[in-house]
């Protein structure tokens, strides 16, 4: 983790530079989220869940690209705040239209080649903040389940498993799209 120190900004860096985003371009219309290194992520640049407002970018990959910073934290402000409003927070024509007001035409070919991986269909994670364990399901999930690998067998409410609600996932290449639709579950 020493390289995370010198090269990419710490959380609350990025938590200031959403605030000014959400200011300079959302009219801070935008609710707080909390914005989150996840450095499990492995061809995944970042992600937005609504449930709980949350942000989560990847180290791997900006250690490596710390230009593309900036603009997959404004990508992921734009889903949030379509969600806010009620509106479609898919890359649909509300999301487009509000990437070319902020000038942001380089991702259109990633838009255009290359869907997130969870375009439409609501998916919930669920986490262990033990073992920081994830697992995609297309369902909400039942009341009380616990990790699997920490708990020795049964339920243990010791280690519930955190339900979040994601929509959407962006992806760190450009593959062709038939290389993404894998299955999660
Ligand atoms: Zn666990
Ligand atoms: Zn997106």
């Amino acid at each position: 983790m020493q390289s995370l120190d010198n090269v990419l900004p710490d959380v609350s860096e990025l938590q200031l530079l959403f605030a000014r985003f959400n200011n300079e371009h959302f009219g801070g219309e935008i609710p707080a989220h909390r914005i989150a290194y996840n450095a499990r992520f492995g061809n995944l640049a970042g992600r937005v869940t609504y449930k709980p407002p949350l942000i989560e970018l990847s180290p791997k990959h900006f250690e490596r690209h710390p230009e593309a910073l900036e603009e997959t934290l404004l990508h992921e402000m734009i889903h949030a705040w379509l969600f806010a409003r009620g509106q479609n927070p898919n890359h649909g024509t509300a999301f487009k239209r509000k990437m070319r007001e902020l000038g942001m035409r380089s991702i259109y070919h990633d838009l255009g080649s290359a869907g997130p991986r969870q375009e439409s269909a609501r998916r919930f994670i669920l986490r262990c903040d033990r073992c920081t364990m994830e697992i995609l399901r297309k369902r909400r999930p039942p009341a009380n389940v616990s990790c699997g690998r920490c708990s020795r067998r049964g339920f243990d409410p010791r280690f519930p498993l955190r339900v979040m609600e994601v929509v959407e996932a962006r992806d760190v290449t450009d593959e062709p799209r038939a290389a993404r639709r894998r299955k999660p579950d």
